[in-house]
């Protein structure tokens, strides 16, 4: 394998030689790269037809997370964020990870839950035991609907009966969700989960004489979850001029911190999302799936906790995450987008559990670079630099003078459109 992804001194490259750099590597097209740099990568005429009401397109960033190495190989990661410093985090984090070995890091297979919510079904038990009984001609019924799944080695495997207390109000009876587990193999499944939803429910009010009301996928990809970790020897922590003993008890303390305090878990794991809501907007991912999966994982316990956990040990800083992650390298968006597809071909992951493993190893790297900046020197120091660009655009820079009005915003320690305004005015000439 030829490719790195420690490229160094590429931030400071020219958009165009990055491009440039980027043709070389993979062997892209020049329309390729046009899609990278965002020249006609999704039509007007596509996005018609992709929503409705379509009046157009809406543009992002779109940067490139380095140094990313996932059990020995290495990854360039697209990234589409608005937010200044996520894609230099999940950068500058990788490479501290790389020059420790690199993240090491697994994925479950596509296993995805279809629910069926029945109702009127007499008494609990009775019922489940009649669906249960007809198990396996619930299986065959659903994959029926999805001939090419099986024989891709997926489709539906098992089906769960769940019988839930009734919520608090004025009906008492008990809820019973029928739950189809279905390998979704390279897709993130939702529409061929919704379809053996919806195809089972007629079987399943026959044998019970109950009446199925709803029938879609959950979100709560539990079954198909990705873990990351890393290992870090302390002594690499070392920064801002503080001992990495310190570095690594920030980290540790804040991870605790996390662990105890929802107010803080959710905030850690914004910074987890940072990371993983970047790449899987720039690879055509149902964003609002992970994000949902993710957020109720985190809660699992009865309280919200962190996705990820950083601790000491025989003088290594260790970071674990681990989270549900429901992507696919088909289906949806995915080969309509033509960004999508030029972003694919950088991130060249094999499968979509090769992918998740990626995200994961990003959500922890993102993670580490905030908790490392938060835990000692603060997180405005960075962000502000990064921020001051933003600021001064916003006050009207443009060009060259977006970098210089930045450097004096941060200079002056002072970093504001109106301060920035003020810069623009005295120096204009
Ligand atoms: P699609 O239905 O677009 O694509 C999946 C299809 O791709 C499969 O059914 C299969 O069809 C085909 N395919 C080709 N090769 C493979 C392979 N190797 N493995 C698996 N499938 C393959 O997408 P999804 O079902 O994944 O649904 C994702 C979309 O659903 C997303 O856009 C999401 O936004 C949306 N969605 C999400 C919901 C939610 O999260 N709650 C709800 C509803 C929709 P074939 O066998 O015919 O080739």
């Amino acid at each position: 394998d030829t490719v790195t992804s420690r490229l160094s001194g590429f931030h400071k490259l020219p958009m165009e030689e990055r491009l440039a750099q980027l043709g070389r590597m993979f062997r892209l097209a020049p329309e390729e790269l046009n899609m990278l740099h965002g020249v006609g990568a999704l039509q007007p005429t596509l996005a018609n037809q992709m929503i409705e009401n379509a009046v157009g397109t809406f543009s992002l960033p779109l940067g490139l997370g380095l140094n990313m190495m996932v059990n020995g190989r290495d990854y360039i990661v697209p990234m589409a964020v608005e937010e200044p410093s996520v894609v230099a985090a999940v950068s500058f984090a990788a490479k501290i990870v790389r020059e420790s070995g690199g993240f090491i890091a697994e994925a479950d297979p596509s296993m995805m839950i279809g629910q069926v919510q029945l109702t009127r079904f007499g008494d609990a038990t009775e019922a489940s035991q009649k669906i249960l009984d007809v198990k396996d001609q619930i299986l065959a019924l659903a994959n029926s609907f999805h001939p090419s799944m099986v024989s891709r080695g997926g489709g539906a495997k098992e089906v769960e009966v769940r019988v839930l207390p009734a919520p608090e109000g004025p009906r008492g009876e008990p809820l019973l969700i029928v739950h189809l587990v279905i390998d979704c193999q390279e897709a993130m499944g939702a529409n061929l989960i919704n379809t053996m939803a919806e195809g089972v429910a007629p079987l399943i009010e026959q044998v019970t004489g109950g009446k199925v009301y709803l029938r879609i996928l959950s979100n709560l990809a539990d079954r198909r979850l990705s873990r990351a970790m890393c290992r870090i020897p302390v002594p690499m922590l070392a920064d801002f001029e503080m001992a990495g003993e310190e570095i690594a008890e920030g980290i540790a303390q804040a991870s605790r911190f996390a662990q105890a305090d929802p107010y803080r878990a959710a905030t850690h794991n914004k910074g987890v999302m940072n990371g993983i809501d970047s790449v899987a907007i720039a690879t055509g991912q149902d964003w609002r799936a992970i994000e949902a999966g993710a957020h109720a994982f985190a809660c699992r316990e009865g309280q919200y906790r962190p996705l990820s956990n950083w601790f000491l040990e025989e003088g290594h800083l260790v970071g674990r995450i681990e989270l549900p992650l429901a992507l696919g390298t088909v289906g949806g968006p995915i080969k309509v987008h033509p960004g999508v597809q030029a972003a694919l071909k950088v991130m060249r992951v094999n499968s979509v559990r090769e992918m998740s493993m990626v995200f994961a190893a990003v959500g922890l790297a993102q993670n580490f670079a905030a908790l490392r900046a938060l835990g000692s020197v603060g997180i405005q120091k960075g962000h502000m630099a990064l921020h001051a660009r933003c600021v001064a655009v916003t006050a009207g820079a443009r060009g060259d003078w977006v970098e210089k009005i930045a450097n004096e915003l941060v200079k002056a320690g002072h970093v504001k459109v109106e301060k920035a305004r003020e810069l623009i005015a005295a120096l204009s000439p």
